[in-house]
């Protein structure tokens, strides 16, 4: 545990203040071979509780990358991650994989279920490494809220694409987390099934959860409180829509755009 943070840290260090994930100056550099990538380039992001950002980009913009970096799962070559915030990078290996399990949820393209496993035992899983005993019925409890309580003991084969992804999505929550983090959660699934899971995400984001989702499919932008592009590596913000350097938070209220359309935008797409 870090005590004090510096003096030229814009955070409140209180969490129930202090935004779910910021980013500040991420720059992530692979290299192949004698070649370097540059994936993310002075990356700065401050992501609201309750806010649903969509992040558009064509292929190779970066946008897993700065996924994984969101996610913990990777760290960058330059610049701060902070998680509630806290500078992630003053956390051990134990407590990243505590924040990981706890804070985050991922939800992937191809849903990522075992197949050997219920739709409920899938859903419970994140939960047994703290031993929760309330995660079975935890489990069930989103199943339902989700629309498949009577699917509990169906395996993922048996399961549609949109019903396998919203499994995903009961997944994601199962342990409370602030952030949703979906990589083209649409990617695999046809367009209404899509709107479905877009809903579902969109109610996440109306309980407080702070939802990011990666995409090139432009229906996601239709649900979004904000869109951000990835180009090359470099963030685009639209609508004006800068971070400010004093960390004040862009909520959701002061967003321009895309946040009262999910709701009644249904069925008149361009
Ligand atoms: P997107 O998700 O937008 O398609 P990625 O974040 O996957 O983009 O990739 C961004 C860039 O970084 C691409 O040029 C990709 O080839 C490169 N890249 C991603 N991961 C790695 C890696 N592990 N090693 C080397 N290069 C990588
Ligand atoms: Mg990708």
């Amino acid at each position: 545990m870090s005590s004090q943070p510096p003096n030229d840290d814009p955070t409140s260090g209180d969490p129930s203040v202090d935004p779910p994930l910021t980013l500040r100056g991420v720059t992530k550099r692979y290299q192949s071979g004698s070649e370097t990538v540059e994936a993310l380039v002075d990356v700065s992001l401050e992501l609201a509780a309750g806010e649903f950002l969509a992040v558009v980009g064509p292929s190779g913009s970066g946008k897993s990358t700065m996924l994984n970096v969101l996610g913990l799962l990777d760290a960058p070559t330059e610049g701060v991650v902070r998680l509630h915030g806290r500078d992630v990078t003053t956390l051990s290996d134990r407590e990243l994989t505590d924040a990981r399990r706890t804070a985050i949820g991922f939800v992937f393209q191809d849903f990522h279920l075992v197949p050997t496993l219920t739709a409920a035992e899938n859903v419970e899983l994140p939960t047994l490494f703290a031993r929760d005993p309330e995660g079975m019925t935890r489990a069930r409890d989103l199943l339902g809220r989700v629309g498949l309580g009577d699917r509990l003991d169906h395996r993922p084969t048996e399961l549609s694409g949109g019903q396998q992804q919203r499994v995903a999505i009961a997944r994601a929550l199962v342990n409370e987390p602030a952030v949703v983090l979906a990589d083209e959660p649409t990617g695999n699934l046809d367009r209404e099934t899509g709107r479905a899971v877009l809903e579902e995400l969109r109610r996440i984001c109306d309980e407080g959860v702070a939802v990011v989702g990666v995409t090139h499919d432009p229906l996601v932008t239709e649900y979004a409180d904000r869109v951000v592009e990835l180009v090359d590596g470099h963030l685009r913000f639209l609508d004006g829509d800068e971070p400010s350097e004093s960390g004040t938070t862009a909520g959701v209220s002061g967003v321009v755009g895309h946040g009262d359309e999910h709701e009644s935008g249904r069925g008149d797409d361009p």
